[in-house]
């Protein structure tokens, strides 16, 4: 079918360059290019032999250049974003000089202030259209697999979707006091900012950890959960017409929390630089220093997640509910792709967004967030590349 080149070699990128390697029938060729080029290299050498034909290039996504000059060189169908967010906007100016299709995981974030909106990425909808090319916003799995599960609830089970609830639970265990499932900058960045949820037309903020529930998890059981802001919350108040409150809760152990605490009174988690030595360090990026490497967790983490939305609404006049939701095992797969279950749960959404790009069911020039697409092939393929979905039409709710 055709080629993609996949930007950055991290956690997620891992999982996704696993999944299209199993998926060569449409990712016939692929160019694996990252800041560091012996990670792209170590990966190649582990899956060459597949019928996928892997490549591999140094880039620095930062520069608009640099990727244009290896976009043309490699000429791939489709680009797949799985470096940082601070990259999001030079990786699509690159996408645009050279009219090639866009994908990525999370939305743009500036470097120095901890801030994800849509906007940035918003403003190149003309761009886009003009010049012909998808971008395609989102597609892991929180954003991503939970805007297509949006679209599928509206599309088969309600005239309308008043209530959305969105909930994120990583049950697994390490076994180190502390240590973050996915790039640990960004992921603290998230959750020490303040939460927010959407309510009448509106965001109401809320004090980091302010607001707790607990939700008992199928196959997981009970966990208490906090109310986070999250990306897809703007998007989906925007395309989910008519809803009136989305929330997003994802599950911290005590330990967890109490670390996070710690860190943050002693000025671990700030994004401002300090001098130290003579030298300006970053707190937080030195932290990530000393933090075990998400990808060296998969070995170690037992147990399962559990992602899904809960909707309440009406159809036919008559009050409706629907939780869909994937429980997903950590050890399953580390056997399969050598990960762990977060960075799993994103690269598979990831390929899938990509692969749906490239075959063109998913495709109309523009930027679009993955609950604006017909989600039926994204629900199947979910299905058939390792994230099977179940749904329930009685589910407990948060209150
Ligand atoms: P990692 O830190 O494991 O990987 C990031 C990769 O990007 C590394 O290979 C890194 O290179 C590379 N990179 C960083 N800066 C540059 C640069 N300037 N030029 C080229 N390559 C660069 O992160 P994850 O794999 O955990 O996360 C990847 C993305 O997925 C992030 O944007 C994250 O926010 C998103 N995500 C989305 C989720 C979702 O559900 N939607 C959930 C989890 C993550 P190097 O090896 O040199 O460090």
């Amino acid at each position: 079918m055709g080629k993609a080149l996949i930007i950055g070699c991290g956690g997620v990128a891992s999982v996704a360059i696993h999944k299209c390697c199993q998926n060569s029938e449409v990712f016939e060729e692929i160019c694996i290019a990252s800041r560091t080029k012996s990670k792209c290299d170590a990966l190649k050498d582990k899956l060459s032999g597949g019928r996928t034909k892997i490549t591999t290039a140094q880039v620095d996504a930062g520069d608009v250049n640099a990727l244009i000059a290896l976009i043309e060189k490699e000429k791939p169908d489709v680009v797949l974003n799985l470096a940082l967010p601070y990259q999001d906007l030079t990786i699509m100016d690159a996408c645009l000089a050279t009219k090639t299709h866009y994908v990525d995981t999370a939305n743009y974030e500036p470097e120095d202030t901890a801030k994800f909106e849509y906007k940035w990425q918003w403003a190149y909808r003309e761009k886009f259209e003009k010049a012909g090319i998808t971008a395609l916003l989102g597609s892991g799995f929180d954003p991503g697999v939970t805007g297509v599960f949006s679209a599928y609830a509206m599309k088969h089970y309600f005239d309308e979707i008043h209530y959305i609830d969105i909930l994120d639970c990583n049950a697994g265990d390490h076994g180190y006091p502390f240590a973050t499932n996915f790039n640990p900058e960004i992921n603290i960045r998230e959750v020490s900012a303040n939460g927010s949820y959407w309510e009448d037309g509106r965001f109401i903020e809320t004090k980091p950890m302010e607001i707790k529930r607990v939700y008992d998890f199928p196959e997981v059981g009970p966990k208490d959960m906090y109310l986070l802001h999250h990306e897809e919350l703007e998007s989906l108040a925007l395309n989910i017409k008519g809803v009136k409150r989305i929330r997003f809760f994802m599950t911290f152990g005590e330990s967890y929390l109490t670390h996070l605490k710690c860190l943050e009174d002693v000025g671990m988690t700030s994004i401002e630089p300090i001098e130290f030595e003579g030298k300006q360090i970053v707190p937080l990026q030195f932290l990530k220093a000393v933090l075990p490497d998400p990808a060296s967790l998969g070995p170690r983490t037992k147990g399962k997640t559990n992602i899904g939305c809960i909707f309440q609404g009406v159809k036919d006049g008559k009050p409706v509910r629907y939780y869909v939701y994937n429980v997903c095992d950590h050890q399953e797969c580390y056997k399969e792709v050598g990960s762990q279950a977060v960075s799993y749960t994103t690269g598979v959404p990831a390929m899938i967004g990509a692969m749906l790009v490239m075959t063109g069911k998913w495709r109309k020039p523009g930027v679009y967030n993955v609950e604006e697409f017909d989600p039926d092939p994204f629900m199947d393929a979910l299905n058939q590349w390792g994230l099977p979905w179940q749904g329930s039409i009685d589910p407990q709710l948060v209150d």
